[in-house]
C-alpha cells in the first residue's frame, strides 16, 4: 500500500498536530482506500485557533489598510494559480471530483481573491448630516472580527473562498473547519497563506473527525460570526449555536432546484443544461437542477434526449481527463442516493435511464438517472438527493409550471428554458429562488450574489454585498463647538 500523505493543521501560523495527538484517515472514494492522514482536532484545538485569530485581529493584521490587504489577496491569488495543479489533485483524491472540473475551478479560484482585492480599498464610511449643526457625524466600516467558517465536502476550496475572499478583504480573521469527509485540500491550501505574506493567525484551520469539532466552533464565545455551507439540518443547528452568542451568521444550505422547460425551448440546449445541472459533479452540488418541470407536449422528446446523453456519460477514474462523471464522494452519501432510488421505485417512478449503482467500475458509482412518472408529492421530488438523479414531471400552462416550481421549502436556484423573451423574464421574476438562469445552468461568478430563499439559506455570498456580511457599522459623533450642554436632555 502506498504511503499516506500527511497533513497538519494551521494555528497561529504554525503547522500543528491535534492537541490530543489523534489523527484520522481521509478516503479516496474512487480507490476506496485511505490516501491521507490528518489531525483529529477537537474543542481544545478550536480554542487555540480562536485565540490565534483574535491575536491576529488585535495585532499587525488589524492595523493594515484595505490597500495592504488587497496586495496580500493578490499575492494569494497568484499562488493559487501557480499551485492549481496540486490543489486540484488534492480535491480529486479527497472527494472524487473530476480533475477536468477541479483544474478549471482551481485555475479560476484566484479570480475571487482578485475581485475582492479590488474592493478591499473601497470600503468606506459616510459623513451623515444631523439636525444639530454642532456635530460632525461619520461612519466607519470595521471588520466583524473572528469568523468561524464551516464547509462541506463538495468543492471545499471554492466554497471556502466564497467566505475567505470577502472576509479577508473586510479585515476579518478566520478559523476554518473543513468537512471530515474531505479535509486534506483545505489543509494543503492553508500552506499558501504564509507564502503570500499573511501574518500568522489570520487564517487558521482545524480538522476533526467528530461533528463536535464544528459544533465547538459554531458555539464558541470567542467567535463573532459564523459562515456555514452544508445541509439544512446542520445549518439549523449552527444558527441555534450562533444565536446563543448573538452572532451574525450566513448559511448556504441545500436545494431542490427546478428547471422549467417550455414547449418553444431549444430542446437540445435544454437537454444539455439538464445534464450540466444534475449530472456534472455527480449531482453533488447545492444548486443541482434536480426537478425537470417540462411541458406535457415536449416531455417525451426531452426525456429521450436527456436519457440518450446520460447513456453516453463516461463514468470512471476522476483523474482521467476523458471522464465525465466520477464516484459519489463517500459511502454514507452513496447509500443515501441508492436509498432514494429504492423509495422512488416503490412510489411508482419509471426509470428512463440508470436507476442503480454501477458496480462494474469498483468505487462508489451511481448511474446517471432519469426518472419519470413522479408527482409533486413524490419523495424524490420533495427531498434533496445530492446525487445524479433527475426527476421529470409535467405542466400544461405557465401558472401551473410556477406553482410546481415554487412548491418546495428550498429556494436556491432554478432555470427557465424558452425562446419567448417576455415569458422568460416573467417566470424569472416569479420563481422563489436566489439565482435564476434563463436558457443556461450552473454558471457562477465572484461578482454575482449567490444564496437561497427559504430553507436554502440566509444571506448572500459573492458580489459587492457579500462584504457587508463581514463588516460592522460604527457611528462616530464629533462635538464641534467645544462647549458644554445640558447633561439631562437627549440630543
Ligand atoms: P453537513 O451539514 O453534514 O456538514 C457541513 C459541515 O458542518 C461539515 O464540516 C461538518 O463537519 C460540520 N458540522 C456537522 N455538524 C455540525 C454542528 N452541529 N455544528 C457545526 N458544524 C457541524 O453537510 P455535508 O454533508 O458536508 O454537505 C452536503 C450539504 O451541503 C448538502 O445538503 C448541500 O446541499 C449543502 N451545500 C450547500 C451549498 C450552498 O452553497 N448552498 C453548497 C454546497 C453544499
Amino acid at each position: 500500500m502506498a504511503e499516506l500523505e500527511r497533513f497538519r493543521m494551521l494555528i497561529g501560523g504554525e503547522p500543528v498536530d491535534a492537541a490530543s495527538g489523534a489523527t484520522f484517515e481521509s478516503q479516496n472514494p474512487y480507490t476506496g482506500e485511505a490516501w491521507a492522514t490528518v489531525p483529529d482536532g477537537g474543542p481544545a484545538d478550536v480554542d487555540a485557533a480562536v485565540t490565534a485569530a483574535r491575536a491576529a485581529l488585535d495585532g499587525e493584521w488589524g492595523q493594515l489598510t484595505g490597500f495592504a490587504r488587497a496586495a496580500l489577496l493578490r499575492r494569494l491569488a497568484d499562488l493559487i494559480t501557480e499551485n492549481a495543479e496540486r490543489l486540484a489533485r488534492l480535491e480529486v483524491n479527497d472527494s472524487g471530483k473530476l480533475y477536468r472540473e477541479m483544474i478549471g475551478q482551481l485555475t479560476g479560484l484566484g479570480g475571487w481573491y482578485q475581485y475582492y482585492a479590488g474592493l478591499a480599498a473601497t470600503i468606506e464610511g459616510r459623513q451623515i448630516p444631523t439636525p444639530n449643526p454642532n456635530y460632525l457625524v461619520y461612519t466607519r466600516r470595521e471588520p466583524v472580527g473572528v469568523v468561524g467558517a464551516i464547509t462541506p465536502w463538495n468543492s471545499p476550496l471554492l466554497l471556502l473562498t466564497w467566505k475567505l475572499a470577502p472576509g479577508l478583504a473586510a479585515g476579518c480573521t478566520f478559523v476554518v473547519k473543513p468537512s471530515e469527509h474531505s479535509p486534506a485540500s483545505t489543509l494543503g491550501f492553508a500552506e499558501l497563506f504564509a507564502q503570500a505574506g499573511f501574518p500568522p493567525g489570520v487564517v487558521n484551520v482545524v480538522s476533526g473527525l467528530s461533528r463536535e469539532t464544528g459544533a465547538a466552533l459554531a458555539g464558541h464565545p470567542g467567535v463573532d460570526k459564523i459562515a456555514f455551507t452544508g445541509s439544512t439540518a446542520t445549518g439549523r443547528a449552527v444558527a441555534h449555536a450562533a444565536a446563543e452568542n448573538l452572532n451574525k451568521v450566513t448559511l448556504e444550505l441545500g436545494g431542490k432546484s427546478p428547471q422549467i422547460v417550455f414547449p418553444d425551448a431549444d430542446l437540445q440546449a435544454a437537454a444539455n443544461g439538464l445534464v450540466a445541472g444534475v449530472f456534472a459533479a455527480t449531482g453533488q452540488t447545492c444548486m443541482a437542477g434536480s426537478r425537470l418541470i417540462v411541458h406535457a407536449d415536449v416531455h417525451d422528446e426531452l426525456v429521450r434526449l436527456v436519457a440518450a446523453r446520460a447513456a453516453q456519460i463516461r463514468l470512471g477514474d476522476p483523474n482521467d481527463p476523458e471522464t465525465e462523471m466520477g464516484p459519489v464522494a463517500n459511502r454514507p452519501q452513496y447509500e443515501k442516493v441508492l436509498g432514494y432510488l429504492k423509495t422512488a421505485e416503490s412510489e411508482g417512478a419509471t426509470v428512463a435511464y440508470g436507476g442503480a449503482a454501477d458496480e462494474g467500475l469498483g468505487g462508489l458509482f451511481v448511474k446517471p438517472t432519469v426518472l419519470t412518472g413522479v408527482t409533486a408529492e413524490s419523495t424524490i421530488v420533495r427531498e434533496e438527493v445530492f446525487g445524479p438523479v433527475l426527476s421529470a414531471y409535467t405542466f400544461t400552462d405557465e401558472e401551473d409550471a410556477l406553482k410546481l416550481a415554487n412548491d418546495t421549502p428550498y429556494g436556491l436556484a432554478g432555470a427557465v428554458w424558452t425562446k419567448d423573451v417576455h415569458r422568460a423574464h416573467r417566470v424569472a421574476a416569479k420563481l422563489r429562488a436566489g439565482t435564476v438562469w434563463i436558457n443556461a445552468y450552473r454558471v457562477v461568478s465572484p461578482s454575482v450574489p449567490f444564496g437561497g430563499f427559504g430553507l436554502s439559506g440566509l444571506g448572500r455570498e459573492n458580489g459587492v454585498g457579500a462584504l457587508d456580511e463581514y463588516l460592522e457599522n460604527k457611528s462616530v459623533w464629533v462635538e464641534l463647538t467645544g462647549g458644554t450642554r445640558d447633561p439631562f436632555t437627549l440630543g
